[in-house]
């Protein structure tokens, strides 16, 4: 046990003293714990890294950074981590034996279970979540007795593969491993969304950004290269990203944004001055996890993502336009960052945000909204606004990892699998234990409303 103290947030938007903190060793120190707090409330802490207070509680959490064994199996098709192993670490760790995760994020400091617990994804890929095989959850029996169970399939699986924790304390999991592989990237221009779409055929990996103020599409054309070698100055190219957009694109914006708080020189950096910096002939191949991720923890904001699906996605586009373009007319706020879209292809879970789950099988697309700004509060205003309009028109879905602002009725809304999820949490955590405020307000929140009736 640690001594209690302020525990935050990546963003900085969470803060919070819980009456007690863990570092457990073993599974045998997290059962205990589970019995010592089975009246109260239980959350764990992974890196930190969502936006909301997933990780909150005012009792016991538990930080699972020792659990950090990571084992790849004899057949080489498959990986057990502990809960506490870092995403890069484990991209190291296969890395150094020719095998990559199937599917990864924008960047590699999560970790493993906090990524899948949240549906992480990147693009042209599952999310995270779908690819579990196997876990090991420390929960509590019918009796309210903790202990470890393994789930690996049925319902409870495609429940654990992304529970935000509403399980129990994952202590391990499996995921399939895949050769490595590389990826051959380039940055170009689009005049419109129908023809960004038109190339997903040729680079199904692509992730695409809207540029506000601009309004035009720079699309990252990304596919699977035929070899496995880096070219097109593929160390140059890193550098080249670190340097101009990692940290130069970002210092612009806090200057522009953040500083001088100048629209006419958000529309200008955008306008003008970015596409200066970016070369459409630069073709790079290199491998997959370099390629895929990038520094984009340097500077802290924060982010709301909403995932529509596919063919939603053209009207939710334009409803973001619209709200940002008179946002910025009414000068009430002033959109700073480029609009990343990315795809996920549906996920065999419960409650990601891509979950197929009784829904017809189609892509979702995932609208990110990132602010560099404080205080805070004009971007959130503007971004809750456009989170319930989507919501409401869309039946859209906002990620369990990023800043989420709706209530109860957003989220059954949005998940037909909501009610199996729910139950089957119950047969997991009979009390109630995992429970913190932030899901009873999401994915509790109908059980709050059927006790407070039955009270009534
Ligand atoms: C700079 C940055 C870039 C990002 N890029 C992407 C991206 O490209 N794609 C994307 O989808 N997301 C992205 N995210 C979001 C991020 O992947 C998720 O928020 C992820 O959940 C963070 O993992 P973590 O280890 O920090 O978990 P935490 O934030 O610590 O925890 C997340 C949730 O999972 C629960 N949890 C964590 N570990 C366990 C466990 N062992 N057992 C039970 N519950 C657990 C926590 O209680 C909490 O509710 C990004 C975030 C940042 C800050």
């Amino acid at each position: 046990m640690t001594a209690a103290s302020t525990i935050s947030n990546f963003g900085r938007n969470i803060s919070f003293v819980p009456r007690r903190s863990y570092r457990p060793r073993s599974d045998e120190e997290v059962l205990r714990i589970l019995e010592t707090h089975r009246d109260g409330t239980v959350r764990v802490l992974g890196a930190g890294h969502s936006w909301n207070s997933g990780i909150e509680t005012s009792d016991a959490l538990v930080d699972l950074r020792h659990l950090r064994h990571m084992h790849v199996d004899g057949d080489r098709k498959r990986v057990t981590v502990g809960a506490g192993v870092r995403i890069g670490a484990l991209l190291k760790h296969l890395s150094e034996r020719g095998l990559t995760l199937p599917s990864i994020g924008l960047i590699d400091r999560q970790t493993v279970a906090g990524a899948v617990a949240t549906g992480t994804h990147g693009s042209g890929r599952h999310s995270m979540s779908h690819y579990v095989e196997s876990m090991r959850i420390a929960c509590y029996d019918a009796d309210g007795r903790a202990e470890v169970r393994t789930v690996d399939s049925g319902r409870a699986l495609r429940a654990a593969r992304c529970s935000v924790g509403a399980m129990g304390v994952v202590l391990e999991l499996t995921l399939p491993s895949v050769p490595q592989y590389y990826v051959r990237e380039r940055c170009v221009w689009r005049p419109d969304l129908e023809s960004v779409l038109e190339g997903e055929a040729g680079s199904p990996l692509q992730q695409f950004y809207l540029i506000p103020h601009a309004w035009t599409w720079l699309v990252h054309e990304r596919s699977v290269a035929q070899e496995n070698r880096r070219t097109g100055g593929a160390a140059l190219y890193r550098v080249y990203w670190l340097a101009v957009i990692d940290v130069l694109l970002h210092l612009c914006v806090k200057f522009s944004a953040s500083l001088m708080r100048s629209r006419r020189l958000v529309h200008l950096l955008y306008r003008r001055l970015l596409p200066l910096f970016l070369f459409p002939r630069w073709r790079v191949t290199d491998r997959s996890d370099r390629q895929l991720t990038m520094r984009h923890d340097l500077f802290r904001h924060l982010e709301m993502e909403v995932f529509v699906k596919r063919e939603h996605l053209a009207a939710a586009v334009d409803s973001v336009v619209d709200v940002l373009r008179k946002a910025d007319e009414r000068g009430s706020y002033v959109h700073h960052y480029p609009i990343c879209i990315r795809r996920v292809l549906p996920d065999d879970t419960l409650i990601s945000m891509a979950s197929c789950h009784g829904v017809e099988q189609q892509d979702w697309y995932a609208i990110s909204l990132i602010t560099l700004t404080e205080p805070r509060e004009p971007f959130q205003r503007v971004a809750a606004f456009l989170a319930e309009g989507l919501s409401l028109r869309f039946c859209a879905r906002l990620h369990w990892g990023k800043w989420l602002p709706s209530g109860g009725a957003g989220v059954e809304r949005g998940y037909p699998g909501l009610g199996e999820f729910v139950a089957t949490c119950g047969e997991f955590d009979p009390r109630g234990v995992f429970r913190n405020r932030f899901l009873r307000r999401t994915m509790f929140h109908q059980m709050g409303t059927n006790l407070r009736q039955n009270s009534a």
